[in-house]
């Protein structure tokens, strides 16, 4: 599961949707479903295989996530472990030259209790 953010995405749902996201967290950390799970996802040169694809609304250039936005993520995380158990989590940037998302985000995987079994290693 790649987390990524709309404001080095781009902000227009609709193409995001078109591109594979699958979801949104939004600022205030409602959850926006852009996208069946069983849909196509986004296609990453760098990455293949089955793949989820989370965005948080929020800035490329500084960390502005909120504290909403991190607790909904934290909760889609741990479902996603629960639901996959063998998933790995990555930022974008571990696979592809980007500053997508923008925190860092095997810190704060290995913050919330994250095993390291479902990290991604470059
Ligand atoms: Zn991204």
């Amino acid at each position: 599961m790649v987390i990524h953010n709309t404001g080095c995405e781009g902000l227009d749902r609709d193409i995001l949707a078109s591109k594979g996201f699958h979801s949104i967290i939004e600022r205030d950390g409602s959850l926006t479903i852009l996208e069946a799970e069983t849909e196509t996802p986004y296609t990453l040169d760098t990455f293949s295989g089955p793949s989820r694809h989370i965005l948080y609304e929020g800035s490329c250039e500084e960390n502005d996530m909120s504290y909403k936005q991190y607790d909904a993520l934290e909760v889609y995380v741990n479902y996603m472990i629960l639901r996959y158990p063998k998933i790995k989590i990555l930022g974008h940037y571990k696979i592809d030259w980007t500053e997508c998302p923008s925190f860092d985000v095997d810190l704060w995987l290995d913050e919330i209790g994250v095993s390291n079994k479902n990290m991604y290693c470059s």
